[in-house]
């Protein structure tokens, strides 16, 4: 017989490190009464045979971030219990093989600097030193990571466990959650077998079990486990105590020194994939069989790197499962099916090193309503439907494992698990000979030139000319950017007005027929989303925003409708959108039918006739050259584009917009904004109402005295730069900031990027440190290119 309680705020599912430190974290934030379900003993699912690194280094600020709280977490806890949580912080030693990972090591080694962890270029000679068992023949360069290290899983997890019980929290063990109760789409409970529990919110932390249990109350987790393998040796002469971590990622190991012995471990180019169910219900402290032909190759390489290994005795080849996300991140945050359910999830291998600051960002989410800081890339939202069919997770996450230690090139696409959804353009976009990328589903056309796959790169892409040639159309001519995988929600209905009023921070009480650019803002006056608003009557708006973002955004809209008398319909696959730009529009407009087109103003909408269709043409433009953005019935838009195309417009694809919104300056949602990010820092308070009584309206009000602007434009002097976001910006010689987005921008023919920086005033000469070399640039606080002015031929 178990005590459990009849009530708990909430309840944690999963005694893995990840649901440990959420207990933890949720005990620490106040809630006492939070409680810990575990199907059998603590750390039995994939915690307990973790090679348990822990590298601080991530490709985001934020993840850095966590990743630093974790490592400072464990080894506080240590002091705090006295129990030892098996922390060793010996570093971590990255080497580069080949000239592309040197560049990346060295990106990544900026990026350490602009995210204060220390990280220092040392020679083949330094790295052989500090792994004198290393053939370091081919090594070209490394990085050493002295803050790095490896803690005992098992041991922080029942350190964690500890902790949260002396501030009131409980775990139970050996009690499975078998059915989540919910009540008008909010959690109300679970069932376990040891009886019902009432809570308000449950936190689903069952590792790779976490799908079924997410889909007890209807939510999607998707996520699916791979075998992952590390090979264990005996003894093995010349190890002497603790080593620093070795990454050879060229090779696709990660090896560290294990009891004497050495602990070789893997991430094959195609992991193999585990089909749910195949693992049975009461897998605890389970590993899967060795399998030696799959982990040959990785013998080879790591023989190569460890040539000791030949007389090294082999413990073992430990084989444990792990679970994979799509998109190789984490999914952390409430779920969009069902509210008080969230999600902390799909470790991606990493969940030993994320699992502190992760759970404290669970808890936060769960009392607090957010995280303690953006990580909207981990969102437990940002999945499309589509993606929780087991025959893509089983294609992807086989992909996703073996992409964990792939070189970070710029325009690097997932092969499998595509085509999932289509724009109604799809067969159009082919035969124009189309490149493809994935973005909730869909796939966009990035550029457009009949040449095979391109080779990726981090200097000069093989895109280079076919963007240019794509922006040099839109600037002189028109092109037509294919736009229908926006997200599109309808708010109909008596209230809509006050609604968009409560919940947006512009004033959307303009008469129909208006554009209008706004922010769903939080109550820290930072970004939800932003998106374009179009009034089509007095009683209904439709709304336009990120393809990836439309759950969420969803979701928030629902989360602040109560009380208005509203009617909110997502119509995203109805409606085409596609975005005729350049000087030439006006013209092309003309010859189609519709020139009562040319006489809408800026930030208007419009109906007219193109080609015989119905389009509902919007005056404005991403791109920073005028135009519409074109909304018709997806069923016509074939029609309309091929009429386009006939009439001289020419296709452009993500990358030719990319460019030129940057050099137009317009700031993006996941780059220069998120909810870290509030519209002064970002320049773009003017666009939000002076009156109050939005969401977010005090704290932006808050902002206008305290804050200033932060988001500028840098042009690199050098033509051959190639920033790609995420570098530091340094002003008089100081790091004071990072990029967001970055691109060649054609019209002005140099490299620029988006940062956000702080202290430097407009004009600033500063540099950009692209893989550990400085870029000089100028900063302004103004579009790199402006095309005011200019009027669209025969408008
Ligand atoms: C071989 C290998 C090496 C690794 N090396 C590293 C590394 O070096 N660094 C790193 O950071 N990460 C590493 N990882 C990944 C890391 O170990 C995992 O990401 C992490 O342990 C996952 O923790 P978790 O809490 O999410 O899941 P788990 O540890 O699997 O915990 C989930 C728990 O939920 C319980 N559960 C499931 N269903 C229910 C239910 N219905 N009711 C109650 N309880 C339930 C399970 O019993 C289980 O105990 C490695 C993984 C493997 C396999």
């Amino acid at each position: 017989m178990t005590d459990l309680p009849a009530h708990a705020s909430v309840v944690v599912i999963g005694g893995g490190i990840m649901g440990c430190s959420t207990l933890y974290h949720l005990a620490e934030m106040g809630a006492g009464d939070a409680i810990l379900l575990e199907r059998d003993k603590l750390a039995s699912g994939t915690t307990w045979h973790s090679a348990a690194q822990v590298r601080a280094l991530r490709h985001s600020r934020n993840l850095t971030r966590m990743i630093r709280y974790s490592i400072d977490l464990y080894s506080r806890l240590e002091r705090e219990t006295g129990q030892s949580t098996g922390w060793i912080g010996r570093g971590s030693l990255s080497i580069a093989t080949t000239p592309d990972r040197l560049a990346h090591i060295r990106r990544q080694e900026a990026l350490a600097h602009a995210f204060g962890v220390e990280a220092a270029s040392i020679s083949p000679g330094e790295a052989k030193a500090r792994w004198p068992l290393m053939n370091a023949d081919d090594v070209l360069g490394a990085v050493w990571s002295p803050e790095d290290g490896r803690v005992g899983p098992s041991d922080v997890s029942a350190v964690l466990v500890r902790a949260a019980r002396a501030r009131g929290a409980r775990l139970f063990e050996d009690v499975r959650v078998t059915g989540i109760l919910t009540e008008n789409g909010r959690v109300r409970g679970v069932e376990t077998s040891a009886g019902a529990v009432i809570c308000d919110a449950v936190a689903v932390c069952a590792g790779l079990w976490s799908r079924e249990v997410a889909a007890m109350a209807g939510a999607r987790a998707p996520l699916l486990a791979c075998e992952h393998f590390y090979l264990l040796t005996g003894p093995v002469e010349g190890l002497t105590g603790n080593m620093p971590t070795l990454s050879d990622h060229d090779g696709r190991l990660y090896i560290r020194d294990d009891s004497g012995g050495l602990l070789v471990g893997c991430f094959e180019p195609m992991g193999k994939p585990i089909p749910p169910g195949a693992l049975g219900e009461n897998f605890a402290f389970g590993l899967l069989p060795e399998d030696w032909d799959h982990f040959g190759p990785m013998m080879a390489n790591a023989l190569h790197r460890l040539p000791v290994l030949e007389t090294a005795g082999v413990r073992m080849l430990l084989n444990g499962p792990e679970s994979f996300t799509p998109d190789g991140m984490f999914m952390l945050g409430e779920t969009a099916e069902t509210r008080g359910l969230f999600l902390g999830c799909g470790m991606n291998s990493v969940g030993v090193a994320s699992a502190g600051g992760a759970g404290m960002n669970l808890a936060h989410c769960i009392l607090r309503g957010h995280t303690a800081y953006d990580l909207s890339e981990a969102d437990a939202m940002r999945f499309a439907p589509v993606f929780d069919s087991v025959e893509h997770l089983m294609a992807r996450a086989a992909e996703v494992l073996g992409a964990h230690y792939e070189i970070a090139y710029p325009g690097r696409q997932f092969a499998t698990a595509r085509d999932l959804r289509r724009v109604a353009l799809d067969t159009e976009h082919r035969a124009a000979g189309a490149h493809m990328g994935q973005f909730y589903g869909w796939e966009r056309p990035l550029w457009f030139g009949k040449t095979a796959e391109p080779v990726l790169r981090f200097d000069r892409p093989d895109w280079f000319e076919a963007v240019g040639a794509e922006v040099m159309a839109a600037h002189q001519r028109a092109a037509v950017f294919d736009l229908s995988s926006f997200g599109k929600i309808e708010i109909e209905g008596p209230g809509a007005e006050a609604f968009l009023l409560h919940v947006c921070a512009s004033n959307m009480a303009r008469a129909p027929g208006a554009v209008i650019y706004t922010a769903l803002l939080n109550e820290r006056g930072t970004y939800e989303s932003d998106l374009t608003a179009q009034r089509l009557a007095a009683d209904r708006y439709r709304l336009y925003t990120g393809a990836a973002a439309i759950a969420r955004d969803l979701a928030w809209l629902r989360r602040h409708a109560e009380g208005f008398d509203i009617r909110l319909r997502d119509v995203t696959e109805d409606h085409a959108v596609l975005g005729l730009m350049g000087p030439d529009s006006a013209r092309i407009a003309g010859v189609l039918g519709g020139p009562a087109l040319n006489a809408l103003g800026y930030f208007r909408h419009g109906i007219a006739d193109l080609a015989g269709r119905r389009v509902r043409a919007a005056r404005l433009s991403y791109v920073g050259e005028a135009g519409w953005e074109l909304t018709c019935r997806a069923a016509d838009a074939s029609a309309i584009y091929a009429a386009l195309m006939e009439a001289g417009a020419a296709p452009a694809g993500l990358f030719a917009q990319a460019s030129m919104r940057i050099e137009k300056g317009f700031a993006a949602m996941g780059h220069e904004l998120d909810s870290d990010i509030g519209p002064v820092e970002a320049g773009l308070e003017r666009m939000c109402s002076r009156k109050n009584g939005f969401v977010g309206s005090d704290a932006l009000d808050e902002c206008r005295r305290t804050r200033c602007r932060s988001l500028a434009t840098i042009v690199l002097d050098d033509p051959g730069s190639q920033p790609l976001g995420h570098e530091p910006v340094l002003f008089n010689g100081r790091i004071a900031g990072r990029t967001t987005s970055a691109a060649f921008g054609y019209r002005i023919g140099r490299p620029l990027a988006l940062a956000h920086v702080a202290g430097a005033p407009d004009g600033a000469a500063v540099e950009v440190d692209i893989a550990a070399t400085r870029h000089a640039g100028r900063l302004r606080f103004a579009p790199a290119f402006d095309p005011e002015g200019r009027r669209m031929r025969g408008g």
